[in-house]
């Protein structure tokens, strides 16, 4: 009798414990949460704009209108992660200069939608755990961006280019691209970090002020380092003609890659097909889903015609092209880490520092 009663109590607790474990947290329509949080047509499936860490891994298993935006970029980064250890379990990387490139490529292929993931899942934890989540978010689109610069580098400029002033520079602008994307992207949420915004106010416009504007901004962050990266590009396949246009089998996955771009582009900018119908599309097939799923169809494009031109132009190239370099590949991406991180660390500061501890700070002082 004695024994039964604690072992009731622990039936109990444990069977509680699993109950509260199960239990999914409460969802909430678009009037319920702060605007910062508003999805443009979205009416229903957000989550606390107060969750806590465990709450948005739980919320992983759980049908929001984030769900399928965690998980569309979460797979991806696997299925790229597998291709970079296939690269470097299989080829002899360490003294093969030539697939540096495609190295710096496929880690970047692994890192944005990895931090796009980690960006969905935790953007919920307050309003400015959403701000510095999207900051890196940003840095780590403009890394890919870089990524995609350096392989053009070595693989995709069309054979008339090779060893022109533009392809010697060509990196070195890419680097400074992912600088002013990083920066614009992140200015574009808020405005400038201290000046227009700090932990208590924000003066300027923001993403729930003006979201035009902001968005207009943002586009522009990104699509500029897109079109300077793709100059070689869309010179090879939609203006070269004659010799030194360097046309093979690579050709149609490149078409392939840059239509899914533009269609990428297209959803992320007109907010299709919700806008059509706001609160039919909250959790399948909204905008930013598709715009996951055709930007990650479109990267796996890039990365095959990528590893086409590789075999098919590898000769030719190695005699003809500028030498690939550790500091051209590998050095500028970490260069590139450095600097984004450096921007990041700036407009993340001016939310996480209080001007009042500041001053009880000086005072003590
Ligand atoms: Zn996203």
């Amino acid at each position: 009798m004695l024994l039964r009663q604690p072992l009731a109590a622990f039936r109990r607790a444990t069977s509680l414990t699993m109950l509260s474990l199960l239990k999914l947290p409460r969802l909430f329509t678009v009037q319920q949460v702060p605007k910062v949080f508003h999805e443009d047509s979205i009416v229903a499936g957000y989550r606390h704009p107060c969750s806590s860490a465990r709450d948005c891994i739980l919320s992983l298993f759980q049908l929001t209108n984030e769900t399928l935006n965690i998980w569309t970029h979460f797979l991806p980064t696997w299925y790229f992660l597998y291709k970079l250890l296939t690269v470097v379990l299989i080829g002899d990387v360490w003294h093969d200069a030539f697939t540096w490139p495609l190295l710096v490529f496929l880690l970047s292929c692994c890192v944005y939608p990895l931090a796009s993931s980690c960006a969905h899942t935790f953007s919920t934890m307050s309003t400015r755990a959403r701000h510095i989540c999207f900051f890196f978010d940003y840095g780590a689109l403009s890394f890919y961006s870089l990524g995609s610069a350096i392989i053009y580098s070595a693989y995709v400029v069309p054979d008339e280019w090779v060893n022109t002033t533009f392809h010697r520079y060509y990196v070195s602008l890419a680097v400074f691209n992912t600088v002013v994307c990083t920066a614009l992207a992140c200015y574009s949420r808020l405005g400038l970090p201290f000046v227009h915004y700090n932990h208590d106010t924000i003066k300027r416009f923001s993403e729930y002020q003006s979201p035009k504007l902001g968005k207009t901004i943002r586009i522009g962050a990104f699509a500029y380092p897109y079109l300077f990266d793709n100059i070689p590009l869309f010179y090879r396949i939609f203006m070269c003609s004659g010799d030194g246009c360097t046309v093979n089998d690579a050709n149609v996955l490149h078409y392939y890659h840059t239509a899914l771009a533009f269609l990428t582009a297209f959803l992320f900018a007109t907010h299709l097909p919700e806008r059509l119908a706001p609160g039919r599309f909250d959790y399948f097939g909204h905008s930013h889903q598709l715009f996951h799923v055709c930007g990650i169809i479109g990267t796996h494009f890039q990365m095959q015609a990528i590893e086409m031109d590789m075999k098919l132009r590898r000769q030719w190239l190695s005699t003809h092209s500028v030498p690939i370099t550790f500091s051209g590949t590998v050095g500028a991406a970490a260069f590139c880490v450095v600097l984004s991180l450096g921007v990041i660390y700036i407009f993340s500061l001016a939310l996480l520092r209080s001007p009042t501890q500041k001053s009880e700070k000086g005072a003590k002082q």
